[in-house]
């Protein structure tokens, strides 16, 4: 493709985040997604690996299932052969010329076409997928699957706009420019079942910086993916800008991990397999043509810390929404809740009243506040840290799991005398809340304890009245939260916004959909152009007195 004829200076149209659309009975867009619902039960498409532009059916297959429904397959699935991974890395080298060479104005026009495909026609289709294949409610899909992946595209475009507009300084007779080129090697996008939006962000944050990549979505969450897959492609994301290879992800890994064009990894997962692909690329470092670039956003075990000048009601909501929304399973969600002896009959009483109002179900049904958990793997998981509870501290609200339709977990809320008991400190990704009641007098001491007691850094929050608390909690806890919340819950971060991203285990902070993200995916060129050269060799010190 040419580049836009045009010599203006281009200026992107105004970037605001996408509304939430609400889905109230009557609405147009309840009654759009119903029936696109409907229409998708009964699909299954059959996907197949997309490289170079090329669909591929390798007919090595594994069947995609309902997470509510486990009976039900929504759609068949094409895994990679090792040949086929070797061809991906071959169609994102062909093409990366190409691409680095559009005007960087254009690749942003592919992804504000997407956003805008999006936020219009394909709305429907993405947002049944994602309550379809990852069990989210109307509106958990919503704010994922809609709105967060639109304010990615959008935003994604406006920062890169702010950064290529830093430049050096030029002193007189030269000129000094930044050239912001795309990595020389494609760019491995790996992502996790949890949010759509971060499967869309992966691949299409490395390039719009120019690079190309290799994209291997989570099997648990294929349906969705395939359907963004095939939103970029209709905004004309050309082939081989983003090669599509679900299938083993050791054996892909493995491969693209090996190989000299290797250039870097946008991940976002578990803290284990992130620290598994550290190891390898670090005993990689004689193959590789540059230093690759390692971006990872990793686990959590979110805390909420409530003082006692806290408002009790708020407490309480923070925990439902921030602790049960999407089952507990965003990296974000409220896992280990700190009350003062004072508040804790008060915000206890009222979680449980929420607590025994929420329904969970099938998420065709919009009266549910929650689905299933992901799958038999997570479920299994979930079921093991509520026994370890049963037997070693108080269950005071659900703590139950049944399997017969799919993977359902109850919202629990726990109650433990020991800071250090094992649901405090690991991540459990479900619906589970474990809260620890201390003394009011030992406000400044439970602050060390939460910084102390997990080692991953990605969201909490601070409940308090009292402005010296709020400042007490911001100096303790400055290290434990890449972001972090006062008087609000420690889920719901939005593009443009809130910058996401955790330190410590948490991941490489480097905080998806912002400037810092985007400074990852480009390896920037100084130019130095002098307008008359000098020649004469001698300066004019050397002369005689
Ligand atoms: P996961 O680590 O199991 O999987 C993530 C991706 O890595 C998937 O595509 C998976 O197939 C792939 N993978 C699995 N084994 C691999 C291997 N050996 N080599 C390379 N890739 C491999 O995580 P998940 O269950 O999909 O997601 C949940 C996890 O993600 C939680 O730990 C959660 O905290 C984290 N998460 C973090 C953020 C964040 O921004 N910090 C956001 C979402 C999820």
């Amino acid at each position: 493709m040419s580049s836009f004829p045009s010599t203006g200076i281009r200026r992107l149209p105004p970037t605001v985040n996408e509304p939430i659309k609400s889905y109230a009975p009557g609405t147009p867009e309840r009654a759009e997604l119903k029936a696109r619902l409907a229409a998708m039960e009964t699909e299954c498409p059959d996907i197949p690996l997309v490289i170079g532009g090329k669909e591929i059916r390798t007919g090595i297959t594994s069947k995609a299932t309902s997470p509510h429904k486990h009976g039900h397959v929504t759609a068949t699935w094409h895994r990679a052969r090792p040949e086929d991974v070797h061809a991906a890395i071959k169609a994102s080298n062909d093409a990366r010329k190409e691409w680095a060479s559009w005007k960087w104005e254009d690749r942003a026009g592919v992804l504000l076409t997407a956003a805008d495909l999006l936020s219009g026609p394909h709305r429907a289709t993405l947002n049944a997928a994602t309550m379809l294949g990852q069990s989210k409610t109307v509106f958990q899909a919503e704010i994922d699957s809609a709105c967060e992946i639109i304010d990615f595209w959008r935003f994604n475009v406006q920062f890169a706009e702010q950064l290529f507009h830093e430049q050096p300084i030029s002193g007189p007779g030269m000129w000094n420019q930044t050239d912001y080129r795309g990595l020389e090697g494609f760019v491995y996008a790996i992502s996790p079942f949890n949010f759509t939006a971060i499967g869309a962000n992966l691949p299409t944050a490395p390039a719009l910086m120019g690079c190309t990549t290799v994209w291997k979505p989570a099997g648990t969450a294929i349906l969705s993916a395939w359907y963004t897959l095939q939103l970029l492609h209709e905004a004309g994301m050309p082939p081989g800008v983003i090669n599509f290879v679900p299938g083993d992800a050791a054996t892909i890994t493995d491969i693209l991990l090996a190989d000299r064009d290797f250039g870097g990894v946008h991940f976002t997962g578990s803290t284990a397999v992130f620290n598994s692909m550290w190891k390898t690329i670090g005993a990689n470092m004689g193959t590789y043509k540059s230093y690759p670039r390692i971006v990872g956003e990793t686990g959590g075990k979110d805390f909420l810390v409530a003082h006692p000048s806290a408002d009790a009601a708020a407490v309480a909501v923070a925990i439902v929404r921030g602790g049960y929304e999407y089952q507990g399973q965003k990296c974000s969600a409220l896992s280990r809740a700190y009350i003062p002896k004072s508040l804790w009959p008060e915000v206890r009483d009222r979680a449980l009243a929420m607590i025994a109002e929420i329904k969970m179900g099938d998420p065709n049904d919009f009266r549910n506040f929650m689905g299933a958990v992901i799958d038999k793997k997570a479920y299994t998981r979930i079921a093991g840290y509520l026994a370890d509870a049963k037997k070693n501290a108080t269950v005071l609200a659900g703590g139950g799991c049944d399997d017969t339709t799919g993977w359902f977990v109850q919202p629990t809320l726990i109650q433990t005398d020991d800071p250090s008991y094992r649901l405090l400190c690991e991540e459990i990704f479900g619906p589970v809340v474990t809260a620890y009641v201390y003394d009011d007098a030992k406000w400044l001491e439970t602050l060390q304890t939460v910084d102390q007691t997990s080692p991953y850094a990605l969201t909490g929050c601070v409940f308090a009245r009292d402005k010296d608390a709020v400042a007490d909690a911001h100096r303790e806890l400055r290290n434990a939260a890449g972001n972090f919340y006062v008087n609000d819950k420690p889920t719901g971060a939005t593009v443009g916004q809130q910058p996401f991203g955790g330190a410590r285990a948490s991941g490489t902070n480097d905080k998806a959909g912002s400037k810092l993200n985007l400074t990852r995916w480009v390896s920037a060129r100084t130019v130095k152009e002098t307008f008359v050269p000098p020649v004469e060799w001698r300066y004019p010190f050397m002369s005689a007195e």
